[in-house]
């Protein structure tokens, strides 16, 4: 029928709340959207308080709502019609979106208040004809097997669709600065990297290997975890940085139970340089308290004493369980679990530390050339795109 536009309309999520700021929010959000949506013909659409992806191939509409499902500050989206707001073309498409048979009922929502009808007549005017055209309707308002919504725009158009899908909520990427991850194959800082871009931060990738100790093969686990989380997170490359130079440092020179806590500092000092290389204002790592030896409140004691940047773990208080649950729904969790040599567990320690003391690592650290080895393993920093 002619009138009868198929679009997909999302709603956004707390941008809302963001008073003066939010023209802002909404533009780095339209930004983000066409990010998501390139390569697919269609045209997004602002109207008030929503935005419309119309003129689209009704082939791709499964792969734009997967997209759009992915997009931080998407509250929700419906697939549904734009239509004139008369009763005729209410109908038709009510039509589409209502199934033959079972429980139903019509859901009204009109922001132009000058419309004729009030909301429960558009409801009751609708249903009775849906209940006429399909005989295997019945009505049910508290728990219907589908729900046909009208929503009444203020320019003569209406929206109607059946269901409200939910978005993943949070914040545009991009409106909370940028931020470096420390990416490792591991299950849990892919995590950390998506809580972070859910509040907004434009989250950038480092990882570190121990080649030749590390094989190619981790690297290119790293790379995929980054590009699973990049649907979400935008970003486009994982830099690399080569750490076996201070790995075997560390054990020639310092005591074996400092093993690790030596080479985090050295991970985060060569992290803080990367990070101000890139822009980032900040670290993120997918720490938890507890979990291993050093993850310890001494351990997070003795990384952060060598950077003066903010390191945010947004996992420190998860359990174990909540980040794999977590892992899953973000898809990077069978990725994680495939098997890979991490850079830490090359020359573990039988008995790390578990509360180093500041004092003592000091004095162990002394008998390295700190500047030189970071500058070295500057030196090996690459770029790998991520597409
Ligand atoms: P993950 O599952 O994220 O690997 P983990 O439980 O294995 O975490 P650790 O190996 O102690 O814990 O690492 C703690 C954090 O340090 C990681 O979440 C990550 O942010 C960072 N990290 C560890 N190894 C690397 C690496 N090779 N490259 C970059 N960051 C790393
Ligand atoms: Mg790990």
């Amino acid at each position: 029928m002619e009138n009868l536009e198929k679009v997909i309309i999302v709603r956004y999520a707390e941008i809302h709340l963001k008073g003066k700021n939010r023209g802002y929010f909404e533009r780095v959000f339209t930004v983000n959207l066409e990010k998501a949506l390139k390569g697919l013909r269609h045209e997004l659409r602002r109207t008030s308080g929503r935005y419309l992806v119309a003129a689209f191939d009704e082939r791709d509409a499964d792969e734009i709502c997967a997209r759009i499902s992915r997009v931080f500050g998407v509250h929700s989206y419906s697939v549904g019609y734009r239509v004139p707001n008369d009763l005729e073309h209410l109908f038709t498409a009510a039509k589409v979106i209502c199934p033959q048979d079972g429980t139903f009922k019509v859901d009204t929502h009109r922001a132009d208040k000058k419309y004729p009808l009030t909301s429960p007549e558009l409801n009751a005017e609708i249903g009775a004809r849906l209940l006429a055209e399909y005989p295997g309707l019945k009505v049910d308002i508290r728990s219907p097997q589908s729900t046909v919504c009208l929503d009444i725009r203020e320019d003569g158009s209406a929206l109607v669709f059946g269901s409200f899908e939910e978005g993943v909520g949070g914040m545009p990427v991009g409106t909370s600065s940028k931020g470096l991850l420390l990416i490792s194959g591991g299950i849990d800082s892919p995590v950390a990297g998506y809580m972070m871009a859910k509040r907004g931060m434009d989250v950038n990738f480092l990882h570190f290997h121990s080649y030749p100790y590390t094989n190619e093969q981790a690297k290119d686990k790293v790379v995929e975890l980054a590009r699973i989380l990049s649907r979400y997170t935008g970003g486009e490359e994982v830099s690399t940085v080569k750490v076996t130079h201070i790995q075997e440092e560390i054990h020639k020179k310092c005591a074996a139970e400092l093993n690790v806590t030596l080479l985090r500092r050295f991970m985060f000092r060569i992290a803080e340089r990367v990070a101000q290389m890139r822009g980032a204002k900040c670290l993120i790592t997918g720490e938890s308290l507890g979990q291993v030896a050093s993850q310890t409140i001494e351990g997070i004691t003795s990384s952060n004493a060598v950077v003066t940047l903010p390191v945010l773990r947004p996992l420190i208080g998860f359990d174990k369980e909540e980040i794999i649950v977590r892992a899953k729904k973000i898809g990077t969790f069978e990725t994680s679990v495939l098997p890979y040599e991490d850079c830490c567990t090359v020359f573990l320690p039988e008995f790390p530390a578990i509360k180093p003391k500041l004092p003592y690592i000091e004095e162990e650290e002394k008998k390295l050339d700190i500047e030189a080895l970071v500058q070295e393993a500057i030196g090996t920093l690459e770029r790998i795109p991520l597409r």
